[in-house]
């Protein structure tokens, strides 16, 4: 492996981890949102002397606005840190260009620079609006079937509790399992319907892999621009044995790896040819750069200086 493939490989696997810690920072994030619903939610309920229809009513406009300020606030969290997820996947081409630009004191423009750093908005609104995804369903339209569904979930267990003439402060006590922490096996036995079916699950899966899939196609953008890049490669995770094999058996990221479909070497996919990796999976796909960081500074260099490389006005075309 030459220089230039272990630089831009080694920048894009420190921009998986950060993209990583921005995950687990966003999940967080997530289940404080839930949790603070939680808490108003059981707030308001534990204020009440009993379950009148009155009050019922009352609280069931209560369950619809606070649905609706969690949707708002998960589809804030959800955008932005989408975005950021695209900011860390183009933060490695602007880097690289960066790094060669000092290491030769080439003097590349600053917008230039800057333009290697820009992320790919149509990507970004295809992950956000939803066209990336087969049923083309955005991810605010996820989001609020979700937070629909909690909504009718505690409807359901209030309907249910009072059906059975409980007393309201069993009622809330079967709320606050079902909000707080839904495993109790009573509670599995009451409500079959809801057991396991923890509130921020769905949420907390649905950014996950919107957050992976953007830092994928920014990535996969970025080599299909670059023209040093001749392909890339499937490099399966360090945890792919102990994860997926040993366990389970090989899955379709142990075939993209081993075969060569295109001739361009084991694990190599022309840019636009990579598979999309599976929900959970942890590969990387690097890009092969057949180039030393040698020639590409001196390309570079004759580039700036006038000479006429058009492949080099394509990649930095700017404005
Ligand atoms: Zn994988």
């Amino acid at each position: 492996m030459n220089n230039s493939n272990a630089l831009y490989n080694s920048l894009l696997k420190d921009a998986v981890n950060e993209k990583n810690k921005l995950t687990a920072k966003t999940l967080n994030k997530i289940i404080k949102i839930y949790e603070s619903t939680a808490d108003d939610l059981l707030k308001k309920a534990s204020t009440s002397r009993g379950f009148t229809r009155a009050w019922t009513k009352d609280y069931e406009r209560y369950i619809k606005y606070k649905i609706l300020e969690l949707n708002n606030e998960l589809a804030k969290v959800s955008d932005s840190s989408i975005r950021t997820s695209a900011e860390i996947a183009a933060s490695v081409q602007g880097d690289f260009l960066s790094y060669i630009n000092n290491k030769y004191t080439l003097d590349i423009d600053k917008s230039m620079l800057e333009f290697a750093y820009t992320t790919n908005e149509k990507l970004i609104g295809q992950i956000i609006q939803g066209g990336f995804y087969k049923d083309n369903r955005s991810l605010s339209d996820r989001i609020w079937s979700y937070g629909n569904q909690n909504g009718k979930d505690i409807q359901y267990i209030l309907t249910k509790g009072m059906a059975e003439q409980k007393s309201y402060l069993e009622i809330i006590k079967d709320l606050e399992k079902f909000l707080k922490s839904n495993t109790d096996p009573d509670f599995k036995k009451t409500y079959t319907k809801l057991y396991n079916r923890k509130v921020d699950y769905n949420a907390q899966r649905l950014l996950r892999t919107a957050m992976n899939h953007m830092f994928y196609v920014q990535n996969v953008s970025n080599a299909k621009n670059n023209p040093y890049a001749e392909a890339m490669h499937w490099e399966l995770s360090a945890e792919h044995g102990t994860r997926q094999v040993d366990r389970f058996g090989e899955d379709e990221c142990d075939d993209y790896a081993n075969s060569d479909y295109y001739n361009l070497g084991q694990g190599n996919f022309p840019p636009d040819k990579v598979p999309v990796p599976h929900p959970n999976c942890l590969c990387i796909q690097t890009i092969v750069i057949p180039k030393s960081l040698d020639e590409i500074g001196r390309e570079l260099g004759e580039w700036i200086n006038g000479k006429d490389i058009s492949y080099l006005d394509e990649w930095l075309k700017v404005g």
